[in-house]
């Protein structure tokens, strides 16, 4: 059976970290953040602005700024690895009732952090914003 914590195993080999960028931040542990889950391919932090009782982040570890920076077929099992961790992940923080999961990409994506995330957002209802 394959360990999904290493499931990526044909990850990128550019992507290098960005000294400016703040989830690059994160993930070199130069800014702090609360911690959901880390393996070696990927890093999942409770936002710091949550828009429901649950939400956090997906990222990998390597600055991809865009979805469209992850269309190239090496990235599939780094972006597989991302969703399929969103259940597991959300079911370990209690969430029992169904969650939504979205990625913003680009400026009328209205994506503000130029290195790709994926948000997991759940608990009971009423939520701040979506
Ligand atoms: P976007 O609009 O790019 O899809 O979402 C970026 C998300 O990153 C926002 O929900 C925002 O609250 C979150 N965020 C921005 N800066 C930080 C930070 O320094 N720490 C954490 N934990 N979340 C952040
Ligand atoms: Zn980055």
């Amino acid at each position: 059976m394959t360990d999904p914590a290493s499931a990526p195993s044909a990850a990128p080999t550019t992507h290098a970290a960005d000294p400016d960028c703040i989830f690059c931040k994160i993930v070199a542990g130069r800014i702090p953040s609360r911690k959901v889950h880390e393996d070696e391919h990927v890093l999942a932090f409770h936002d710091i602005a949550p828009w429901a009782p649950v939400h956090f982040l997906i990222i990998p570890k390597l600055h991809i700024p865009t979805l469209y920076d992850a269309a190239d077929p090496r990235h599939q099992a780094l972006l597989g690895h991302m969703l399929g961790l969103a259940p597991r992940l959300a079911t370990s923080l209690g969430v029992v009732n169904g969650f939504r999961s979205l990625i913003n990409t680009g400026p009328d994506g209205h994506q503000e952090v130029g290195h790709l995330h994926l948000h997991v957002m759940g608990g009971p209802r009423p939520w701040a914003r979506g």
